[in-house]
């Protein structure tokens, strides 16, 4: 019987010199042994190619980037197509994560060409989407959520396609903040996703979809959130940083 993909994944932002990624990637690598978790690292772009050939052998550990372009190529300055993150070893994009919706005005639409870009390129997104302080307060959260994800993703995407996908609820008040959802409330809200995903591709697809719950994780507050039954593991920004802190984050799932 197929069951639904645990994960692990980390997402670098935009931190570590050439040097400093090298011996992350490889303090994690070497302290990670063996895992029923699927553990994603993302860092920048400049770390992927040396990245990938350290976790050549690695068997549970995948590459991720943190963005991709929408267009296969051409006069975008500064910018990176899917096709070229598969060329140097990524299996995952992360795509609508909250800072990219604040800072560079990502759109429903616009996320919508990337989530097709990944696809057509086999890479596999991560994507991600949350309320913001404000809707959580007015006890909107579920409606913000319904909508990023119809607008992005269920009324353009097939079953066939959408399977490919891993989502990470991430409430944007608990990115980076150090306020974590509490494990009653990213069971609510995962269980919610979970039922807006049978609505519109079936109950098997919800079953096997992975939904990653993102936001101040740390290797203390893992195991609990982790250990909800419709949370399959997290996207970890500040933590997955320091490796001791990330390989326990990985640990804390089983
Ligand atoms: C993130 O950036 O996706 C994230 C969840 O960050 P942090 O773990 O630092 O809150």
């Amino acid at each position: 019987m197929k069951k639904r993909l645990r994960i692990v994944a980390g997402n670098w932002k935009m931190n570590k010199t050439y040097e400093a990624g090298r011996d992350l990637v490889m303090a994690v690598r070497d302290s990670l042994g063996p895992s029923e978790v699927v553990v994603i690292m993302c860092p920048p772009y400049i770390h992927l190619k040396p990245a990938s050939i350290s976790l050549k052998d690695v068997l549970n550990v995948k590459l991720g980037a943190q963005n991709c372009h929408q267009n296969e190529g051409g006069a975008y300055t500064g910018e990176i197509s899917a096709s070229m993150l598969k060329s140097v070893g990524c299996e995952y994009v992360i795509l609508g994560h909250s800072e990219r919706r604040e800072y560079f005005k990502e759109s429903h639409q616009l996320l919508t060409e990337k989530v097709k870009a990944a696809l057509e390129n086999d890479l596999r997104p991560i994507f991600c989407f949350g309320e913001k302080l404000d809707s959580r307060e007015a006890k909107k959260q579920n409606e913000v959520v319904k909508k990023q994800l119809k607008e992005s993703i269920f009324d353009h995407f097939s079953k066939e396609e959408f399977a490919n996908m891993v989502l990470a609820y991430e409430p944007v008040w608990a990115i980076g903040t150090g306020k974590t959802a509490s494990p009653k409330q990213a069971q609510e809200m995962h269980k919610f996703i979970r039922s807006l995903v049978a609505k519109k591709y079936g109950a098997e697809t919800a079953d096997l979809t992975t939904i990653l719950y993102g936001g101040s994780v740390k290797p203390a507050n893992a195991k609990e959130l982790f250990g909800q039954p419709d949370v399959d593991g997290g996207l970890i920004g500040g933590a997955s940083l320091k490796a001791a802190d990330f390989v326990a984050i990985t640990k804390a799932y089983f």
